[in-house]
């Protein structure tokens, strides 16, 4: 029997793009400036303005299945790019600002972009990659850029330069949106490289819609019209992690901080604007916790702050904890939309108690969407029993099911990265409790594999970012003649700090560090090298000490 219900009706973004003008037509989007007022819209004029670049792209020559580029930070016309793009059936194609340039220019011409919106301050980003990017007709430029922009970008042969106010200046305010079909690639995302070469992953209308609502979830991100996020994860990053589109079906407001990104503004906005909700990777956080305790200010109205991207210190927790923000903790990847599971404590436990702390130190749950299973080493499948180790593979309606066009000649669905039957190889190792949390232990690639056993560097990290004198820590692999591997820990120490390795090892030993895991090679380093979204760069690392760069002390 088939069903009775509109099940033709396609779930598309320009749904979610008229629901949001109407129903919530006045939720906020308020950007940054580092002026005395932020530039401050809302849900109504962005859909106005997305109809305008529609029109306008579409003069431009963008049509169905174009790839239109955005190298832009988290601002209002990067959100109506968000719209304009999907809704007209062309696709939006985030550009990562933080990837080095020969990165870049592989991705806009991998993705095949055709036209690519940039904000004035990256307009010099952009201008050197031009010679290698045949394919691209058009570059549109909103706000300000300085005069060597403007020549290097006038001076680029096939490319014709265009201003954002100008180009949308006086068109319809109302775009008649193709019904699309929902499994239309509506956006395209790379991800970040942090363990190998940048693979485009293609979001669907249809998974997108799918993913926004499992954002708002009470379980998720549970955010209503009577919240304003700080959005600092980057929309270039995973999309932000759904907010844009989520925000735009329940009217949450949005506070997008566009490239003042540095903790100092970030405080400033937290305190001025009163953000409810916020959403970043732990370094930015580990960054604003420095610079809260050093300038403490009032951030008394954001209680919520999503954490994911890389582990949770409990440190950082604890820390946020004692300040009133509380951290869920969520694991995702590019792959994953990017939301893949949820660290919200079952209700069972006692609020504030260390049972209640252990389980939001999770990865979390897996929401209804998405299923997850373990692969152990030999390749059968792992129970739920908290203690079997494999890597985790998902699949689920917002889960990659191969790679956009395939990556240098590379098959689009790799066998280390699907499994025959269809699944996504997350490439992370954990173990899932018997009530269905998972905890990661590790990247399978930076997993320390030491005399057949293995040793989890984030286990490591975290216990040493737990001591007062650390400000950071990242833990690596490097080759040892007896144990194939073992850990190297680095260690970037507080202000006025004395090295004391001996004692770090120490304090590891007494957090319940296994002796035989205990790192023997120890560098003081100035920084942790960072990926371009904000990671531990181990792959960085590991280089430098095969090049003899750290000075390694033996403790
Ligand atoms: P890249 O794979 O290039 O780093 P992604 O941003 O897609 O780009 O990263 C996804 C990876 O980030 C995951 O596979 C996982 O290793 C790591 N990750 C994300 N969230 C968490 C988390 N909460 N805890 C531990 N690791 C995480």
């Amino acid at each position: 029997m088939l069903s009775t219900m509109q099940d033709d009706v396609p779930l598309t973004i320009s749904r979610i793009l008229r629901h949001g003008m109407t129903v919530h037509g006045d939720a906020r989007i308020t950007t940054w400036t580092g002026e005395a007022e932020p530039h401050r819209t809302t849900f109504r004029a962005t859909g106005e303005r997305a109809a305008q670049l529609a029109h306008a792209l579409a003069e431009l020559g963008v049509a169905e299945g174009d790839v239109t580029g955005t190298l832009m930070w988290n601002n209002a016309e990067h959100v109506e790019a968000y719209f304009a793009v999907p809704c007209m059936g062309a696709v939006l194609h985030t550009l990562n600002l933080r990837l080095p340039a020969d990165q870049l220019s592989y991705i806009a011409r991998h993705a095949g972009d055709k036209v690519i919106l940039v904000n004035g301050s990256l307009a010099g980003l952009l201008a050197p990659l031009l010679p290698h990017l045949p394919g691209l007709e058009h570059v549109v430029v909103s706000g300000p850029m300085a005069e060597e922009a403007r020549t290097a970008l006038a001076g680029a042969s096939g490319v014709r330069v265009h201003e954002y106010e100008e180009l949308l200046a006086g068109r319809p305010t109302a775009y008649d949106w193709p019904e699309l079909d929902e499994r239309r690639a509506a956006s395209l995302c790379y991800t970040s490289g942090t363990t190998g070469e940048p693979k485009g992953v293609a979001y669907s209308h249809r998974s997108v819609y799918l993913h926004s609502m499992q954002v708002n979830m009470a379980e998720s991100m549970g955010l209503t019209d009577a919240d304003l996020s700080l959005v600092i994860v980057p929309q270039f990053h995973c999309n932000s992690w759904g907010l844009p589109h989520a925000v735009f079906m329940t009217g949450v407001s949005m506070l997008m901080p566009d490239r003042f990104l540095q903790p100092g503004p970030i405080a400033e906005m937290i305190e001025r604007e009163r953000p409810t909700h916020a959403a970043a990777v732990p370094t930015i956080w580990q960054g604003l916790l420095a610079e809260l305790t050093a300038n403490p200010r009032d951030v008394s109205t954001l209680t919520q702050v999503t954490i994911g991207g890389s582990a949770c210190p409990s440190s950082l927790m604890k820390a946020f904890d004692d300040l009133g923000m509380r951290v869920c903790h969520a694991w995702g990847m590019t792959e994953t939309s990017p939301l893949g599971t949820i660290a919200r404590p079952p209700a069972t436990v006692v609020p504030g108690s260390d049972e209640e702390f252990a389980y939001r130190l999770t990865q979390g749950r897996f929401p209804a969407g998405v299923e997850g299973r373990l692969i152990g080493p030999d390749g059968t499948e792992l129970p739920w029993d908290g203690e079997s180790a494999g890597e985790l593979e998902v699949r689920g309606p917002w889960i990659a099911g191969a790679y956009f066009g395939g990556v240098d000649g590379d098959p689009s669905r790799p066998e280390d990265k699907f499994s025959p039957d269809g699944w996504l190889r997350t490439g992370d190792v954990g173990v899932i409790s018997p009530d269905g949390y998972l905890t990661l232990t590790d990247r399978a690639k930076d997993v320390i594999k030491s005399g057949g056993e293995w040793i989890s560097s984030v286990e490591l990290e975290n216990a040493l970012m737990a001591h007062p004198d650390v400000a950071e820590a990242a833990v690596v692999a490097v080759p040892d003649e007896k144990w194939g591997e073992r850990p190297l820990a680095t260690v970037v120490l507080r202000n006025g700090a004395a090295v004391d390795f001996a004692a770090l090892r120490d304090h590891l030993a007494g957090s319940g560090i296994a002796r035989w895991q205990l790192p023997e090679r120890w560098a003081l380093v100035a920084e942790v090298p960072k990926t371009s979204v904000g990671k531990l760069d181990k792959k960085v690392l590991r280089g430098q000490h095969a090049a003899g760069e750290l000075e390694v002390r033996r403790v």
